[in-house]
C-alpha cells in the first residue's frame, strides 16, 4: 500500500520554553507524576511482580534515579517538571509561604506566583493537543496555565465544563462519580481519565498527576501500597497498549518519620527558637503546610525561618538550630537559593533541613498529629526525599543516554527525554 504520509504541521512544531526547546511528539506521549513514588516501592513492586510494565521499562525502554527539586515538595516539583526549570526561575517554592510585605501566611492555590511559562501552554498554543489531569484542584491553574486544552482535577470532575475545562460530562467518561477527596481513588480516577481520553480524544500530550494520600499511609510492602501501585502499573499498560510513549516520574519521595515505638521524631524549631532567642524572634514558616492533606500534619523535613525583629543573630540562631537532635543542614538565604536554585526573594532568612527519619515544624501547637488516627508519620520535604524515579516505556537515544550518565538528572528533565530523546 505504500502510500506516502503527508508530513503533519504538529510533527515539524518544536516550542521553545524558558531557554529550552521541545519538539512535538511523533506519537501520543504522557508524562506521568505519581506523587510520593519512593524509589522504594518501585524496587519493591519489580521484586515482588507487582510492577511488571515498570519493569519492562527497565528492561526495554529507560530508567535512572533522578533528583527532585527542593523542597520536595508536590506544588514545588510538579511546576518545575511543567516549566522545566528550577524554582529560581519559576518561583513557587513550597505550597505556603509568608509573604514579607504583609505578613500574611499564604496557601498556593493559583498561579499568581509563577513567573514564567509552560511547555505545555507552548504546546497547546503552537497547535499541539494537550490535556491535563490532576487529582488536586489546587495544583491545576498552574499545571494549565495558558493552556488551551483539556485541564480538570478529580476532585472537581463532577464541575467540570466546556467553558472553563475544555471538557464535560467526565464523570460519564470514566464511568463512576467524582471521587473522594481523601481517597485513593482520587488518584485512579485521573489514571482511568487520562486511559479513556487516550482513547477517545486522542491528545498528542498529557499530563497526568496523582495526590500521595497512600504513600503517606503506607510503606513499601504494605498491601495498600502494593494494591495502588500494582493498579498505577496497569493503567501505564493500557496507555501503552493504546500507542502512547510513557514517560513516569515523581514529585517526591517519601519516608517513615516515626521512633521505634510509633511517636513521630519532631522538632518544633519555633518553639525552640523562641524560648532561646526570645518571644516572638522568629517565625517558622512550613512549605509542606497544606490544609487539604490531613494526613502529615503539615510537617515535612524543610522549613525557613524568618527574624521578625531587627538585630536579630542569624549566624547564632544557625549555630543553635544545629544542635537539635533530627537536623542534618542549616543554610542561610544566600547559601540555600544557590544550592537548591531557589528565589532569593522568596527565601526565609534561614533554612532548616531534618534528616530521613525526622520532621521539623513551628510551634506545638500550629500541628494536629491527631489525624494521624495510629498511622505512623511518613512525609517528605528534605534531602532523604530528593530521589526519584525517572522512567520511560521507550529507549532514549545516543545524545540522551549520554546526558543521563553524565548528570545530574531532574525530574525537570522528563519532558525533554519523554519529547527530544525518545527514539
Ligand atoms: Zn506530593
Amino acid at each position: 500500500m505504500n502510500r506516502p504520509i503527508a508530513p503533519s504541521p504538529i510533527a515539524a512544531t518544536t516550542v521553545e520554553v524558558n531557554g529550552r526547546s521541545y519538539a512535538a511528539p511523533k506519537r501520543p506521549t504522557v508524562v506521568i507524576i505519581v506523587d510520593g513514588f519512593d524509589p522504594a516501592y518501585l524496587e519493591h513492586g519489580i521484586a515482588n511482580g507487582t510492577l511488571p510494565t515498570m519493569k519492562s521499562f527497565r528492561e526495554n525502554g529507560f530508567a535512572a534515579i533522578a533528583d527532585c527539586s527542593m523542597p520536595s515538595t508536590t506544588n514545588t516539583n510538579n511546576t518545575s517538571i511543567v516549566t522545566g526549570v528550577p524554582p529560581a526561575i519559576h518561583g513557587i517554592n513550597g505550597n505556603y509561604y509568608l509573604d514579607s510585605e504583609t505578613g500574611e501566611e499564604i496557601m498556593i492555590t493559583d498561579a499568581k506566583r509563577l513567573r514564567c511559562g509552560t511547555i505545555l501552554g507552548a504546546l497547546s498554543r503552537a497547535g499541539v493537543k494537550t490535556a491535563v489531569v490532576t487529582a488536586k484542584d489546587k495544583l491545576l491553574k498552574v499545571l494549565a496555565y495558558e493552556m488551551e486544552g483539556i485541564s480538570f482535577s478529580s476532585e472537581y470532575a463532577g464541575k467540570a465544563s466546556l467553558k472553563e475545562n475544555g471538557i464535560e460530562n467526565v464523570e460519564k467518561l470514566v464511568g463512576r462519580p467524582t471521587p473522594d477527596q481523601y481517597s485513593a481513588d482520587l488518584s485512579l480516577f485521573v489514571f482511568d481519565a487520562g486511559v479513556k481520553l487516550l482513547a477517545t480524544v486522542r491528545p498528542d500530550v498529557m499530563y497526568l498527576s496523582t495526590s500521595d494520600y497512600v504513600q503517606h499511609k503506607h510503606a513499601p510492602g504494605e498491601p495498600e501500597a502494593d494494591a495502588y501501585h500494582q493498579a498505577v502499573d496497569k493503567t501505564v499498560a493500557a496507555l501503552v497498549a493504546l500507542g502512547a510513549t510513557v514517560a513516569i516520574t515523581a514529585d517526591h519521595g517519601m519516608n517513615d518519620k516515626s521512633a521505634s515505638d510509633g511517636t513521630p521524631n519532631v522538632v518544633y524549631l519555633e518553639d525552640e527558637l523562641n524560648s532561646r532567642f526570645g518571644a516572638g524572634a522568629v517565625r517558622v514558616i512550613c512549605p509542606i503546610a497544606d490544609p487539604f492533606v490531613r494526613h502529615h500534619g503539615a510537617l515535612g523535613s524543610f522549613v525557613r525561618v524568618h527574624l521578625l525583629k531587627a538585630g536579630g543573630d542569624v549566624q547564632a540562631m544557625m549555630a543553635f538550630a544545629r544542635t537539635l537532635p533530627g537536623v542534618e543542614l542549616v543554610l542561610d538565604k544566600q547559601q540555600v537559593c544557590k544550592q537548591f536554585e531557589l528565589p532569593v526573594d522568596r527565601e526565609g532568612d534561614f533554612a532548616v533541613f531534618s534528616d530521613r527519619q525526622t520532621v521539623v515544624g513551628a510551634r506545638r501547637e500550629d500541628h494536629n498529629l491527631s489525624q494521624l488516627a495510629g498511622h505512623r508519620l511518613r512525609s517528605h520535604g528534605g534531602l532523604g526525599e530528593q530521589k526519584v524515579p525517572f522512567l520511560l516505556s521507550r529507549p532514549i537515544n545516543a545524545e540522551y543516554q549520554r546526558r543521563a550518565k553524565a548528570g545530574p538528572l531532574h525530574n525537570y528533565d522528563i519532558f525533554d527525554f519523554a519529547l527530544n530523546g525518545v527514539e
